[in-house]
């Protein structure tokens, strides 16, 4: 892979990940996330269908398309695509920076050489169950959710609790 800053290598997150190969300052845009440009519809039947194989093959491989405008997404599943590798963490390193029609993976805050790079896949709340979340990080909330929905998980955990 061609990046300055990045390295493909085993995560303990997930199979492949993206590692950063150097020190990485605050706010850098470390890295696009490349794909086909779709129409919605599109994105919708490919989503559909990749659902489809995995309970066919019980397994859970994953949606790689990306919300770009609201007309168009990018489907980044292609070997041309590295930022596809990159994990999901409850306390990422980088965010999504969308500009222009391009998707920006940014750096949140300084990374150190040899740390994995992650950001939080920002998922909804319907399918969160579909997306158990093993990142290890100290305030993980045991899904891949966006972090906007953390209050609504915790209130329905308690709730559950208390019945
Ligand atoms: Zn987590």
């Amino acid at each position: 892979m061609k990046n300055k800053f990045l390295e493909i290598r085993n995560s303990e997150i997930h199979n492949k990940g993206i590692f950063a190969k150097r020190n990485i300052p605050r706010g850098k845009r470390i890295i696009e996330y490349v794909g086909e440009k779709i129409t919605k519809e599109e994105a919708e039947k490919r989503a559909e269908e990749q659902l489809e194989k995995n309970k066919k093959n019980k397994e859970t491989g994953s949606v790689y398309i990306f919300e770009l405008n609201n007309k168009w997404d990018i489907d980044g599943n292609f070997p041309w695509n590295p930022a596809r590798l990159i994990n999901h963490s409850c306390n990422p390193n980088c965010d999504i920076e969308i500009k222009k029609n391009h998707i920006w993976i940014i750096s949140l805050r300084k990374i150190k050489k040899g740390e994995e790079i992650s950001y939080n896949y920002g998922y909804d709340f319907d399918s969160y169950k579909e997306h158990p979340c093993k990142c290890g990080s100290e305030n993980c909330v045991g899904y891949i959710l966006a972090r906007e929905q953390w209050k609504r998980l915790r209130k329905l955990k308690k709730d559950i609790k208390k019945k």
